[in-house]
């Protein structure tokens, strides 16, 4: 019998934690937690994920400054912007919303960002600090996979875990994060050989490959916890994630839906980054 992982009641959960730490840091501290969103651009989606990250800052008390750049913006009016906002001791975290116009070198704006703002995680030294398993600012989704693992008492330490993917912002971070839990991680990529072998020996299997229905139930052993972290589309053009999830559920012990699972615990992660990047400023 499964058990589906519900990403939105966790993330409400998490919020309303995170609504009381950041009441008792502004009282404490007489300072508010600030957020600056920069988006360049009118791309429709971005312009939605932006309109909910405001949001979320509204529910959990942090104060939000959002900036709105046309698309075609200078690099040099962008990086100074991001300059302005890396100095400004009032600004705790700093958010480029992705993608940037086509004309702007996105790397180099974005090294602007000093790492104890980089609420993304994104950076070189966040990333390269994750695999030293040290403190840093961590990749909101796969921190969010992690908090909901944690949460639902599945415990990773001497699993067998499959990442399949290997972007720097899911597929990377989620490996390490895995490994610094103790787990035995194995990364598939789209060059990977015999990978339904490789799903079929996973205790955990963590997919962010981006394709509807690619981890189906020949791939996945019974009883393993199946984390969908795809958003992609189906035949009817409804939200879906990268499992085939009506018949992949059968064999699960656990496993998260499309929508519901994975996609609220990111923007929650941001928030929470925020607040500990604004606890770490005043340590
Ligand atoms: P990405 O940068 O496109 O990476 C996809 C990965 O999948 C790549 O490493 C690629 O391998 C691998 N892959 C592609 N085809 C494959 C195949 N046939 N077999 C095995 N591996 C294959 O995507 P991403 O940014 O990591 O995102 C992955 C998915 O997660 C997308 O659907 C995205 O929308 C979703 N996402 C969701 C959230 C959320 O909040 N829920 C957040 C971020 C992303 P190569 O490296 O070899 O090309």
């Amino acid at each position: 019998m499964y058990k589906i992982i519900d990403g939105k009641k966790i993330a409400s959960e998490m919020r309303l934690k995170i609504r009381e730490d950041v009441n008792a840091y502004v009282m404490s501290s007489g300072k508010n937690i600030t957020l600056a969103v920069v988006m360049a651009g009118d791309n429709p989606a971005s312009q939605i994920y932006v309109r909910n990250k405001i949001k979320a800052c509204e529910e959990t008390g942090i104060k939000s400054l959002a900036y709105y750049l046309p698309e075609d913006v200078s690099q040099s009016a962008l990086d100074s912007l991001l300059g302005e906002l890396a100095e400004n001791k009032n600004i705790d975290g700093i958010l480029v919303q992705l993608p940037l116009p086509k004309h702007i070198d996105t790397a180099k704006s974005l090294k602007i960002i000093p790492e104890a703002k980089d609420v993304d995680g994104f950076s070189e030294i966040n990333m390269g600090s994750l695999c030293m398993n040290k403190d840093c600012l961590v990749a909101c989704t796969p921190n969010g996979v992690m908090k909901m693992l944690e949460y639902e008492g599945i415990s990773v330490s001497g699993k067998n875990a499959v990442v399949i993917g290997r972007s720097n912002i899911v597929g990377k971070p989620m490996a390490m994060l895995l490994l610094n839990a103790s787990a035995t991680v194995t990364v598939c990529h789209s060059k990977t050989r015999n990978i339904k072998d490789i799903c079929k020996s996973a205790d955990i299997i963590v997919a962010a490959v981006g394709k509807a229905k690619f981890l189906t139930e020949d791939m996945v052993k019974d009883g393993a916890v199946v984390i969908d972290v795809g958003m992609n589309r189906d035949e009817n053009g409804m939200l879906c994630g990268d499992a085939d999830f009506e018949n992949v559920k059968e064999k699960c012990s656990y496993i998260t839906p499309v929508p519901g699972g994975v996609g609220p615990m990111t923007i929650t992660m941001l928030m929470y980054n925020t607040y500990m990047s604004a606890l770490r400023s005043t340590k």
